[in-house]
Order: C-alpha cells, then sequence, then structure tokens
C-alpha cells in the first residue's frame, strides 16, 4: 500500500484571506481611479491577476502594465495580511500535525505568488511541515491544469497516485484529478458548493477539514 503524500491548495483551504484580497483590490483600484466592487472579487475569483487586471481594469493592458498592476496588489494584499494576520482554518493545525508525525510528506500547491505563500506560512508558522512549496511563479498553466501539483509530487518523490490534494475550488479539484490525484474538497469557506465539487471529481467533500482523518486519506489512496 502505498504512503499517501498531501497537496494542500493554501486560499480557502490552509487559511482564509479572502477579505485580505477583496480590500487590496479595492484599495488598489481606487489608487488608479475605478471601482472594484464585490460583484467585481466574485466575477475574478480565482483568475490569476494579468486576467483580473484586462476583465476590469483595462482590457488592453501590456504585460508590463499587468505585471505593474498585480505587484501592486499584492504589496496591498501582505500588507493587509501583516497588519491583520491570518489563522489556519479549522482543522488544519492537528491535521498538519497528524500527517507530519504518521511520517506523510506534505507540499504546499498553490497559485499564488512565492511573496504572498512565504508570508503566510511565516505568520501561521507551518514552513516547518511543507517538504515543497510549489507557487504561481513555478508554473506556465495556472489550475485546472495540474502542472502545479504534479510538480508538487516531483518535488517530493511521489508518484501523482499516492497525492492526495486538498482544495476548495472546482479549477484545483480538476487540477488534481487531470495530475491522476485523489482530491478532499472542502467547503468551510464556500467559494463553491458542495454539488460542483463532487461534479468536478472530488473523492470526499468535507464541510470542514476537522471532518477529516489521516485514516480517511489512507484508506483513499489504498482503495
Ligand atoms: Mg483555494
Amino acid at each position: 500500500m502505498p504512503t499517501p503524500a498531501i497537496l494542500w491548495d493554501v486560499d480557502g483551504t490552509l487559511v482564509n484571506t479572502a477579505e485580505q484580497h477583496f480590500r487590496a483590490w479595492a484599495a488598489f483600484a481606487a489608487e488608479i481611479g475605478h471601482a472594484f466592487t464585490r460583484a467585481h472579487f466574485a466575477a475574478s475569483f480565482g483568475m490569476r491577476n494579468p486576467e483580473i487586471v484586462r476583465m476590469l481594469f483595462d482590457a488592453n493592458a501590456s504585460d508590463e502594465r499587468c505585471a505593474e498592476w498585480g505587484e501592486r496588489k499584492e504589496q496591498l494584499y501582505r500588507a493587509s495580511v501583516r497588519s491583520g494576520g491570518v489563522e489556519l482554518l479549522p482543522g488544519v493545525a492537528r491535521l498538519l500535525a497528524e500527517f507530519a508525525a504518521t511520517g506523510w510528506k506534505q507540499a504546499v500547491g498553490s497559485s499564488a505568488p512565492l511573496g504572498n505563500l512565504e508570508l503566510l506560512l511565516g505568520v501561521t508558522d507551518t514552513q516547518k511541515y511543507f517538504g515543497a512549496v510549489v507557487t504561481g511563479d513555478d508554473v506556465r498553466r495556472g489550475k485546472p491544469d495540474p502542472e502545479v501539483f504534479l510538480t508538487g509530487a516531483r518535488k517530493l518523490g511521489v508518484e501523482p497516485a499516492a497525492c492526495v490534494v486538498l482544495e476548495d475550488a472546482v479549477a484545483g479539484v480538476e487540477a488534481a484529478r487531470a495530475g491522476g490525484m485523489k482530491c478532499v474538497a472542502v467547503t468551510f469557506v464556500g467559494h463553491h458548493p458542495a454539488e460542483k465539487l463532487r461534479a468536478a471529481g472530488a473523492d470526499i467533500v468535507v464541510a470542514s477539514l476537522e471532518e477529516l482523518s489521516a485514516e480517511r486519506i489512507a484508506a483513499l489512496v489504498a482503495g
């Protein structure tokens, strides 16, 4: 029976920083004289910065401008995380420790840029659990492409079939399945409903990671 490895999504799974992202986009939009509403935020959720910039602020923005504006938004986001802090979602601290105690390898597979992830893992004191951290800067194609999770598996030295991805978004579930991995989806933050996560291929959907145990994950990989 293969030993499972765990690949963690970050935003919405490990921590919830949606409000900090919203505030950062709203502050950035104000700087360039645009509006940014809750509806804009909902429409942009899960998209990468260049796509958001072109959809909401300037359809003809150059790659350079997208990078510059995206970086400004991330500066505002990191300042918000630094000043307000961020907490692990329910069940996360216990699972991180339980998986580590069982000897399972763990990695981060996130679309977020490296600077954000370093900050989040630092603020929550969780770096020690991860044998690899794969960021949006490390991949050419974002989720639902499996590149981010396949890269994580390769860095851990684990076959995709032995990997279990923890996710909260449809694109992330699709990425896990496209990579030949098992997937547990969590609806706690509530960006996507259980039916959609199940339809995308999640093997287990839980309302909170408090419901999950190492035993249940081991059974998933064994089955
Ligand atoms: Mg997520």
